[in-house]
């Protein structure tokens, strides 16, 4: 990580200090004239870029490379592996988190979220723009979903293009789409610049919002488009403990929220997800004060909607996170198998996690902003204070939050 703090030396006649200054400029993140100086830029992380051979001459390939300057470059065979290194999977990703592959998606890239029946879900679409992140979070399901370790990103932007239209030409379904299904939304987009084709994509779509989810602060290319309220920037938030001790590589508690005042000021709405709450030593405390800083720090009129989702995780995630993160503590707890087949805490468990968070949350949440789980039954949303059926107003609540038309 570069050093992003200024020191200046300040003498007076007896005095000699030190002050730190930190810089928080949003400009072209990765233009040599800028300073360069947002707190951490993940894409820093990226050792080597792999591009398919049919890849190498589409234009937005071309505009990465440009961006990427001194990283080195390889074009390989279609469909052929990247020649890592790294041992097996899954230690390889560590080192193979270093490395992004420039390919086609061969398959749809928009998707509903495969929410399962038995919980409640938000009917929230997923925009595939690629696998992988150059983060690493203990927690992370893509570590057991993918068993690769590279990251990879899809250039065929034109095809993500059609089929949006598609999408938003044939029904007149109001559509919340969101990048971060598979990857972070804005972690690499220093390099990929993708906010730019996606924001002002969007911007005239009355029939849908984007939204930009992520735990990094790589927001530099929004500044300056056209978004006419259509996305929404979306932080991933947790107690203090969890970011900075099982979030690897991610921006800071108030490096997330200063680059979120930032994206405020420049017109976008905002969200925040409380998820993966995790119990922990201190829990109470930790959660409670992360949601003091959030509305202390930003504009609680500004924020379209903030989600609650209890650590759950396939089972197959366990050995693998313990294997890399050995000193991890949080997945000794007990746990039950939930009715999608996922590990969750004991109901009894997440409902007092939820309670506790949801009472600091409403103290100061707008009135407008919808509040919500992700994936909890209709049982937990009325044990947690939510009317009889609001569960499955969810979809029609979410979309009130941030719909012009209707
Ligand atoms: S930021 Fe998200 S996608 Fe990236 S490692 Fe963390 S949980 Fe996974």
């Amino acid at each position: 990580m570069e050093d992003n703090n200024l020191f200046i030396k300040i003498e007076t006649s007896q005095l000699c200090v030190f002050v730190t200054l930190r810089f928080f400029e949003y400009g072209d993140p990765m233009s040599d004239k800028n300073t360069y100086t947002l707190p951490m830029d993940p894409a820093r992380n990226i050792r080597k870029i792999f591009i398919e051979q049919s890849c190498q001459d589409i234009p937005y390939t071309r505009d990465i490379l440009d961006r990427a300057k001194d990283i080195p470059v390889e074009v390989i065979p279609d469909r052929t592996t990247p020649p890592i290194n790294a041992g097996p999977y899954p230690r390889s990703l560590t080192k193979g988190k270093k490395n992004l592959l420039l390919t086609t998606n061969r398959g749809s890239f928009f998707k509903p979220c495969p929410g399962t029946k038995e919980y409640c879900c938000c009917d929230y679409q997923v925009l595939n723009i690629g696998m992988n992140c150059p983060m690493d979070c203990v927690y992370c399901i893509l570590q057991a979903y993918l068993n690769n370790p590279w990251i990879s990103f899809f250039v065929n932007v034109d095809d993500l293009l059609s089929e949006l239209d598609l999408a938003f030409h044939k029904t007149n379904q109001f559509w919340r789409i969101g990048t971060g299904e598979f990857t972070d939304s804005l972690a690499l987009d220093s390099l990929t610049a993708l906010s730019k084709t996606l924001v002002p994509y969007m911007r005239d779509k009355t029939g849908g919002v984007l939204e930009l989810k992520t735990k990094s602060v790589s927001i530099g290319h929004l500044n300056g488009l056209d978004h006419g309220g259509r996305t929404i920037v979306a932080w991933s938030l947790n107690s203090p403990v969890i970011m900075s001790g099982e979030e690897l590589k991610t921006a800071s508690l108030d490096e997330r929220l200063d680059a979120a005042v930032q994206c405020a000021e420049w017109g976008y709405k905002l969200a925040f997800h409380f998820d993966p709450i995790i119990y922990h030593q201190g829990w109470q405390d930790g959660y409670e004060s992360t949601i003091n800083k959030l509305f202390d720090r930003v504009p609680a009129e500004k924020i379209a909607w903030i989600s609650l989702g209890a650590l759950r995780f396939l089972p197959t995630l366990r050995p693998i996170a313990l294997t890399r993160f050995p000193n991890s503590k949080f997945f000794h707890e007990e746990f039950v198998m939930g009715l999608d087949g996922k590990f969750r805490y004991f109901r009894s468990l997440r409902v007092e996690m939820y309670k506790h968070l949801l009472y600091h949350l409403r103290r100061r949440a707008h009135p407008a902003t919808c509040l919500y789980f992700c994936m909890e039954s209709d049982e937990i949303w009325q044990e947690c204070g939510f009317q009889p059926g609001e569960s499955k107003m969810l979809p029609t609540n979410l979309d009130k939050a941030v719909r012009t038309d209707a």
